[in-house]
């Protein structure tokens, strides 16, 4: 199963992407976790990649294709993968198809998790993150059971720092100008499935599994 997901920040698709995972037993590779990662860790390329995180914008694409380049590399990807946040451009997007095409293994599936601009700004700002283990909680929608604390593992759940209204605004718009256009690159390539990411999470993914069987 090689597929991409695609959707604005705040649409959902990591959630999504996590519940796939579970299901399919294939790794979920998500280039903002990696970044994160890496900015946590204080490497020279996460000190590089901070300022872009923290102002909404694209890391480079030279960063990025290194470090997918490295992850798709990597065992566990040779049954296949779930990219969630790449490719975020049409470059991204055309380096992915030559990498997927020398390999043998072209991309089946772009997932377009579609949802109102309106619903996104509240997704966003209520947006908490399990520390530990990742788990996506949003204190409006779906929070979990105490206050601060993962249900899955107890771990501390997190405000992403670009998680504010200012940065959220450009992310928006961001994703508008950089990555709506792979909506009409994957259309042409007649691999664009679209579901509807608003309402119940079990009935998006039970559309999305559909879609993937
Ligand atoms: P995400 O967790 O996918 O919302 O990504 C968080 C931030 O990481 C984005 O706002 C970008 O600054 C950066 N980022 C993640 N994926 C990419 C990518 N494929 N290309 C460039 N920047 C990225």
């Amino acid at each position: 199963m090689r597929i991409v997901l695609l959707g604005a920040p705040g649409s959902g698709k990591g959630t999504q992407a996590r519940m796939l995972v579970d299901k399919f037993a294939v790794p979920r590779i998500s280039t903002g976790d990696l970044l994160r990662a890496a900015v946590k860790a204080g490497t020279e390329l996460g000190k590089q990649a901070k300022a872009a995180m923290d102002a909404g914008r694209l890391v480079s694409d030279e960063i990025v294709l290194g470090m997918i380049e490295e992850r798709l590399a990597q065992s566990d990807a040779k049954r296949g993968f779930i990219l969630d946040g790449f490719p975020r451009n049409t470059l991204q997007a055309q380096e992915l198809d030559a990498k997927l095409e020398r390999l043998g293994q072209p991309l089946q599936i772009a997932l377009l998790v579609s949802v109102d601009f309106n619903v996104l700004m509240k997704r966003m700002t209520g947006r908490r993150t399990c520390g530990d283990c990742g788990q996506i909680y949003n204190v409006n929608y779906a929070p979990s059971a105490v206050a601060d604390v993962c249900d899955k593992c107890g771990g501390k759940l997190i405000h992403r720092t670009d998680d504010n209204e200012s940065t959220i605004g450009k992310r928006l718009d961001t994703y508008q100008v950089e990555t709506e256009p792979l909506v009409i690159y994957y259309k042409a390539q007649g691999k664009l499935r679209t579901v509807n990411g608003e309402g119940e999470i079990e009935v998006i993914f039970s559309k999305i599994c559909n879609i993937i069987n």
